[in-house]
């Protein structure tokens, strides 16, 4: 029996008096049969029941009938295989398990999940579940909106500090813990203000009475804590040491102050390739010039062009820098600018900001509106503007992505957030007196002179502050970013939204606003309207049925087509019907507007400037459509999107030339610029990028090109790049099976973990379901969240890593966890995406495919590639499962690996010649954490006694452990010694100590005798 069996119940108490608190451990999510995903099973419960205010504990294994997920016992502290075949069979455990619930209400955190397989299991063995759940997650979303995370592990570390009691994820430990983070949750707010803020909001909410008697009753009773109030509110952060390093103006040079860096990060290496970049990045800036810099993977570049941004930002000068991804906005913000600030001893003297689209705030004017407003009879909606308001009236929290994935769908947000965002038309921060995230955000840029972004935002920038230095980091987007950044575009979703809020089902919107104030409304009728609304919304809803018509559209969820497709014309039919509907509403609107002045330029009606907004909108749409149905211009490409599950369509109008727009609009407005990234380069040169950018077209500019920055890596030696010729299609039928077969037979080959990576979702799919049920027999562990990385680095458990193109990217794993990146095909462009067709079309050379495709396909191999490699220890196999025949851009891979071997070959041959590489890698560690380490080694081994042999190995044993760890190798150094054969022995005639079959470190020992 394991220490997750037994409580001590003298230590409980609940303010609830007959309740059961209770959680379940299970082998997946599924609760019941969905589409090919196999049920999961209930594993263990634990409930502790109170009695009259007395605790009893319920506690049980469940013998699995299936197989137990290996990833089962990394998330379950102490939950072993014996345990749960000694337990008991689920009917017998549901009958235990009912008859100690009795018709208590349970309490439970994720209480929606604990319920779905309660359910589910019941029902399968003929019983009745009828208990009420009370879910402690949607309580402490309501009652502590502001945390980023809901889950029971983070509630502990937050809650019971000092505790060591979190991430056990055990039945029973959880159920306690579930009391105990409760009971602290219900002291530190005051429950009595919030029943009365949200009572009419809260009506049906099974929590509402359990919260009525513990405010009349405890509460009043407790000498009261008090709420905290949300805007004092200070998560929980590590503080680091400050550091001694000095900003000067050629910032570059404190990266050679090895030592103070060492102080800060004990692993700081001084890369050159680092230096340069960073040096380049402050000349650009300081020369008002741009700079083109491919920094290959390992330059440390964050730091490198963060050091220069921030010495011109605390010199007054402001520095825009922009990210593709949302995974390295976060990563300069949360880490890298406070640790290198930390560093630099400068916290509190430079204010940085991220910034982001209007529609990413709350505005909680229209949150006030709605909260009392509101018709909805739906509990979540109403619980759901509990929760906004709660999290952004007080203007401390606004930003919409913040919130917490689990909140936005257990209340589903979506719909209400589309509402109150702060993008609605009627949001003025000049004349608007609210408290509010988002006008503090926009105020505070004046005073930023570091503000972190995202290029569509950037490329877009509705805000007042000039930019003049710009970042442009992971600039390898651009390309195709600017295509989707300036193209016009409308979506079945956007206008519904604005029908809505011009006038909704449920009563709500611009319209009904306005209306009541309205003095002439000439014959116009709000009825008549949303009659020829939901005309409108059902000629939306024919478009998308008629698009699909006759379609496969088993691989994808959006198909992107154009007039060459046969539904095209359908759509196009349909759209002229739509585009009357249009009409229909905009028409009474306008002249309402025109009656009444509305848009009177001096108008005190702010609901009326709404409505004028709203139709002005309107219009943009209906002239877009107008434009959309006519033939297709020379230099526009027209397409359409469908979706394979609702009716959801979009279309949309790009320009073939973008870089045009954004050199004109963008580029040359500014002083500096610098495009970074680990892949800009083709052919070694950035020709390809200028082009695409037009950067050349700015005149009088100098652009400083760095083409020389060193790999700072071998990967000559270090990296093999093949891919397989056997003759199998990645569109063939069998080849999902001949990659579960091979990567099966990669598992027992490839010393540390695997990286799977696909370029259709649906193969993805495919290849997890059936190679699932083999990893399972082998106890090796599949993971497909990108916050399962962390598992790679670990070596002492097999794992394989699926993803698809959000994989491409973002995926570090330093050290030998990860040594072999599969890759199932080359990431071609499609041919019959409509904006790759048309501008293949227009292309005047031989191989117009090649000339689209292949600085693409390179760009994405190369961010592949990256996954590899991340530290000069990291070593391993890039392998492309089907290699394709295309030899024209396998030549231009090979040109961007000079010295790399790279081959195609069977794959049993290629597998066939893994083993020796991979100890020959390894080898090549060992040596190099010698010769490294050699001075060291040799005054820790002057402490030793020689005449003793075991003790000479214990301590290379012990100092070589300590280097693996600080190199983030997992290998052990025993295995080394055993590979090599390396023993230490020692001859007694002349007192000396040898190392068998290793030279270097014999020398080592001999000079030091
Ligand atoms: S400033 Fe804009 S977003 Fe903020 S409360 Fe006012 S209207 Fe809403």
């Amino acid at each position: 029996m394991t220490k997750f069996n037994t409580i001590n119940l003298n230590e409980l108490k609940s303010y609830f008096k007959n309740v059961v608190y209770l959680d379940i451990e299970t082998s997946g999510l599924n609760a019941s049969l969905y589409g090919n995903k196999s049920k999961s099973e209930i594993l263990e419960i634990g409930a502790i029941k109170f009695t009259d205010g007395t605790p009893s504990v319920f506690h049980t294994f469940i013998r699995p009938k299936f197989g137990i997920p290996e990833t089962i016992f990394d998330l379950c502290e102490d939950l072993n295989a014996e345990d749960l075949n000694n337990g008991i069979d689920i009917s017998e455990a549901l009958f235990k398990l009912s008859n100690f619930l009795e018709d208590l209400p349970l309490i439970c955190h994720k209480g929606k999940f604990q319920h779905a397989f309660l359910t589910s299991y019941y029902r399968e063995h003929s019983l009745n579940f009828k208990n009420e759940i009370l879910d402690t997650m949607e309580l402490f979303a309501l009652l502590e909106p502001y945390h980023k995370e809901f889950n029971l592990d983070y509630f502990i570390k937050q809650k019971l500090s000092g505790s060591l009691n979190y991430e056990k994820n055990r039945a029973l430990e959880d159920a306690k813990d579930t009391i105990l983070v409760l009971n602290q949750v219900l002291e530190n707010n005051n429950i009595t203000i919030f029943l009365n803020d949200y009572s009419i909001n809260l009506l049906n909410w099974n929590w509402l009475s359990y919260l009525t008697n513990y405010s009349t009753h405890v509460e009043t009773e407790k000498i009261f804590k008090g709420s905290m109030p949300i805007s004092s509110i200070n998560m929980k952060t590590e503080r680091k040491k400050i550091g001694n390093l000095k900003l000067i103006k050629e910032c570059e040079e404190s990266l050679k102050d090895i030592e103070l860096w060492k102080e800060i990060s004990p692993n700081y290496i001084f890369r050159k390739a680092q230096y340069e970049v960073t040096k380049n990045v402050r000349k650009s800036i300081n020369q008002k010039a741009f700079s083109i810099m491919e920094a290959p993977t390992g330059t440390g570049k964050s730091v490198a062009y963060l050091l220069p941004s921030i010495y011109s930002a605390l010199h007054g000068e402001r520095v825009f820098i922009s990210t593709n991804t949302k995974e390295l906005q976060n990563q300069l913000v949360s880490k890298d600018i406070p640790n290198l600030l930390n560093a630099f001893n400068l916290n509190n003297k430079l204010d940085y900001k991220v910034i982001k689209g209007k529609n990413n705030y709350i505005c909680p004017e229209v949150l006030d509106d709605l909260l009392k407003h509101s018709l909805s009879n739906q509990l979540p909606d109403r619980l759901g503007l509990v929760y906004l308001h709660r999290y952004a009236s007080n203007g401390k929290f606004g930003d919409i992505e913040d919130i917490n994935q689990w909140v936005v769908d257990n209340f589903n947000l979506k719909p209400v957030v589309t509402l109150c965002n702060a993008g609605n038309d009627g949001c003025d921060i000049n004349s608007c007196s609210r408290l509010c995230f988002y006008k503090e955000s926009i105020e505070a840029l004046d005073d930023t002179n570091l503000i972190i972004l995202n290029h569509a935002l950037l490329l877009r920038w509705p805000y007042k502050q000039e930019i003049k230095n710009v970042i442009l980091d992971e600039a390898h987007n651009l390309r195709d970013l600017l295509f989707e950044v300036y193209a016009e575009r409308i979506s079945s979703l956007d206008i519904i939204k604005l029908l809505d809020e011009i006038v909704s089902k449920d009563g709500q919107g611009a319209l009904v606003y306005v209306w009541r104030s309205l003095k002439n409304k000439e014959n116009s009728s709000i009825d008549k309207i949303r009659e020829y609304i939901s005309s409108a919304k059902a000629s939306i809803d024919a478009i998308g049925k008629v698009s699909k018509e006759n379609m496969n559209l088993l691989y994808n969820l959006d198909i992107s087509f154009n007039k060459d497709f046969a539904n095209y014309s359908k759509v196009l039919t349909a759209m002229k019907i739509l585009i009357e509907d249009l009409n229909l509403v905009y028409r009474p609107l306008k002249k309402l507007i025109d009656y009444n002045n509305l848009d009177d330029e001096n108008s005190k009606n702010k609901k009326g400037i709404i409505l004028v907004k709203k139709c002005d909108k309107l219009k943009a749409i209906i002239d877009f459509l107008n434009s959309f149905i006519m033939p297709e211009e020379e230099f526009k490409c027209n397409g359409f999107v469908c979706n394979k599950d609702s009716f959801f369509w979009e279309a949309y109008i790009k320009d073939l030339n973008p870089a045009n727009y954004f050199c004109d609009r963008f580029l040359k407005t500014l002083d500096s610029c610098v495009f970074l990234s680990a892949t800009l380069k083709t052919s070694g040169k950035y020709e390809d990028l200028k082009k695409a950018l037009a950067i050349n077209s700015v005149e009088d500019k100098q652009t400083i090109e760095i083409t020389d920055i060193d790999n700072t890596f071998d990967l000559k030696k270090r990296a093999i790049i093949c891919a397989t010729n056997d003759n199998i299609s990645y569109d063939s039928s069998n080849f999902i099976s001949y990659l579960v077969e091979n990567i099966l037979k990669l598992t027992s080959i490839v010393p540390g973990n695997i990286l799977v990576l696909f370029t259709s979702k649906n193969r993805q799919e495919n290849f997890k379901n059936l190679i699932l049920p083999e990893l399972n027999k082998r106890h090796i562990r599949l993971y497909e969240n990108k916050k399962d990385v962390v598992h790679l680095k670990d070596r002492s458990k097999k794992s394989v890593l699926i993803g698809s193109k959000g994989f491409f990217e973002g995926i570090d794993v330093a050290g030998d966890g990860l040594n072999c990146v599969v890759l199932e095909k080359l990431p071609n462009i499609s041919p019959t995406d409509p904006l790759f067709k048309k501008l293949i079309s227009k292309q005047k050379v031989d191989y117009a495919y090649g000339e689209i495709n292949e600085p693409r396909v390179l760009t994405s191999f190369k961010q592949c590639f990256g996954r590899l490699i991340r530290t000069e220890y990291d070593f391993g196999y890039f392998l492309v499962m089907d290699g394709g025949t295309n030899s024209r851009i396998w030549s231009k891979i090979g040109k961007e690996y000079p010295g790399v071997r790279l081959y195609h070959s069977s794959i049993d041959s290629i597998i066939k010649s893994m083993p020796n590489n991979y100890k020959s890698w390894e080898s090549m560690n060992f040596d190099k954490l010698i010769l490294e380490t050699k001075e060291q080694l040799a005054t820790e081994l002057k402490k030793v006694n020689f005449k003793d042999y075991k003790i000479l190995e214990d301590t290379l044993n012990d100092f070589y452990k300590t280097k693996f760890k600080e190199k983030k190798l997992t290998k052990s150094i025993n295995l080394y010694i055993e590979n090599k054969s390396i023993n230490a022995y020692h001859e007694s005639d002349n007192s000396q100590a040898y190392l068998k079959n290793k030279n270097i470190l014999f020398s080592v020992l001999k000079s030091l005798i």
